[in-house]
C-alpha cells in the first residue's frame, strides 16, 4: 500500500480551525482506507511562523515541502502582521512555496452542489450538478513578461507596457497537465486563447494541438476563443470539463466560474509543479481560495469545506486515491443536502452549525458512504 507524505501548514486565523477538520478526515482514512496511508508532518507558515521563527516560512519547512507528496495549506495573514517588513510579510511564505516548488499549474474547480444551486446568481438548471475545472498557467504570460514598465515619453505623456510572453516549453507542460487531469475526469479539454488577435494565442493553439496529437490523442480537445469561453461559461457551463488557459485569461475565467457556485468558504484549489524525472510525481500545494478571515477567526464559525475539499483534490491528483476523493465529495454533498450550513452559506429553513460541527457531520457521512 502506498504511503503519502503530507505536510500540513495551517498558517493563521481560520486556517488553524479548518485544518483541524482536515486532520480528522486524514485520521479516518488512516484507520479505514486500504488504498493508501498518510504520514503527517506539520509546520508553521505566515504570521505564526514570523512570531516563532522571524520568517514567514523556514528553510526546514521548505525542505519538508519539497520532500512531501502534497502540501496542505490553510491561510495566512491578519492585522497583527500588517506592519512587518514587506520582505517577510505572511504572504511571502506562500509566494516562496509557490516559487521554489515551481508550481506553474493552478487548478480551480467550480462545483455546484445541488443543495446550493439556489444560492447561485444563475438559474438552478444552468448550474445544478456543475463540475468543471479551470487550469490556469501560473508562472508566465502577461503578469511576468518583460518589458514591463511605465515610461515617460518626450511629450510628457506616460506609456505603460505589459508583455505577454510564452515559450513552447511553457505551453506544452501546462497542456500535458490539462490532458492528464481530463483523463481523471470527463476526458475533455477546452483550450482557451485569443489566436485571432494575439501571437501568443497563435503559438498556444499550435502547441496545444501538437501536444494533443503526440501525448493525448485519447482525450477530446476543442479550441475556444477566451472571450467566447467567458460567454459560454454563463450560457451553458456544463458543456465544459477541463478548461486550460494562460495566466491572464485564467485569472478572470477562474473567478467567473468559481462565483457561479457561491461562497469563498466552498472553494478549493491546487497548484502543481513539474513531474519528478525519476518518479513522475509532481510537487503540489492544495489550499482553499479564501484567506485567514480575521473577522471570524477563533470563533468556530469558519466553513471548513474549502479546506476539506482541497484535501480531496490532493487525494485525487497527488495520491491516486480517486475513490476516496469521490467518497469525500459525496459526503460533503450529502451533508449540504441534509440542510447543514455554516454562516457564510446559510439559507432560510436550514440549520446553522459551526466549524467543528460541520467537520463532524462530514466525517460521520464519510463513515456511512465508505462503509
Ligand atoms: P478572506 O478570504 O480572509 O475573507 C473575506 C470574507 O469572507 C470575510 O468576511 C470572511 O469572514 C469570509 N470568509 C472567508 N473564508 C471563509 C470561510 N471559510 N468561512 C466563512 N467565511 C469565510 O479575505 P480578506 O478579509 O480580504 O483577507 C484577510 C487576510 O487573509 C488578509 O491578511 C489577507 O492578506 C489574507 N489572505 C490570505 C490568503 C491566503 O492565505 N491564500 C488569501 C486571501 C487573503
Amino acid at each position: 500500500m502506498a504511503t503519502h507524505k503530507l505536510l500540513l501548514l495551517p498558517g493563521d486565523g481560520i486556517g488553524l480551525e479548518t485544518m483541524a477538520e482536515v486532520e480528522r478526515i486524514i485520521a479516518f482514512f488512516n484507520a479505514k482506507a486500504n488504498a493508501g496511508k498518510f504520514e503527517i508532518e506539520r509546520d508553521d507558515v505566515g504570521g505564526t511562523a514570523i512570531d516563532k521563527h522571524g520568517v514567514p516560512v523556514t528553510d526546514a519547512a521548505m525542505a519538508k515541502a519539497k520532500a512531501s507528496t502534497a502540501v496542505i495549506f490553510g491561510a495566512v495573514g491578519g492585522p497583527k502582521w500588517d506592519k512587518v517588513p514587506y520582505a517577510i510579510r505572511p504572504e511571502a511564505g506562500l509566494l516562496r512555496l509557490r516559487k521554489e516548488l515551481d508550481l506553474f499549474a493552478n487548478l480551480r474547480p467550480a462545483i455546484c452542489y445541488p443543495a446550493l444551486a439556489d444560492a447561485s446568481s444563475l438559474k438552478r438548471e444552468i448550474v445544478e450538478g456543475l463540475d468543471i475545472l479551470i487550469l490556469r498557467e501560473l508562472t508566465g504570460g502577461t503578469y511576468f513578461g518583460e518589458p514591463k514598465e511605465i515610461v515617460t515619453l518626450e511629450n510628457g505623456e506616460k506609456r505603460a507596457v505589459d508583455s505577454t510572453v510564452y515559450t513552447t516549453r511553457e505551453i506544452e507542460r501546462i497542456a500535458k497537465v490539462a490532458f492528464d487531469l481530463a483523463r481523471k475526469r470527463g476526458n475533455k479539454v477546452h483550450s482557451a486563447e485569443k489566436r485571432n488577435v494575439m501571437k501568443t494565442g497563435v503559438l498556444w493553439n499550435e502547441v496545444v494541438t501538437a501536444t494533443h496529437k503526440s501525448y493525448a490523442p485519447d482525450v477530446q480537445l476543442e479550441h475556444i476563443l477566451a472571450d467566447n469561453c467567458a460567454m459560454q461559461l454563463i450560457r451553458n457551463p456544463k458543456q465544459f470539463d477541463v478548461i486550460v488557459t494562460d495566466n491572464l485569461f485564467g485569472d478572470v475565467l477562474s473567478d467567473e466560474a468559481a462565483m457561479m457556485t457561491g461562497s469563498l468558504g466552498m472553494l478549493p484549489s491546487a497548484s502543481l509543479g513539474a513531474p519528478d524525472a525519476k518518479t513522475g510525481k509532481r510537487l503540489a500545494l492544495y489550499e482553499p481560495v479564501h484567506g485567514s478571515a480575521p473577522d471570524i477567526a477563533g470563533k468556530g464559525l469558519a466553513n471548513p469545506i474549502a479546506t476539506i475539499a482541497s484535501f480531496g483534490m490532493a487525494l485525487r491528483y497527488s495520491c491516486d486515491m480517486v475513490r476516496e476523493a469521490d467518497l469525500l465529495d459525496k459526503a460533503i454533498a450529502d451533508v449540504l443536502a441534509q440542510g447543514l450550513r455554516t454562516g457564510d452559506i446559510m439559507q432560510p429553513n436550514m440549520r446553522q452549525v459551526g466549524t467543528a460541527e460541520m467537520g463532524s457531520a462530514i466525517l460521520k457521512q464519510l463513515e456511512t458512504v465508505a462503509a
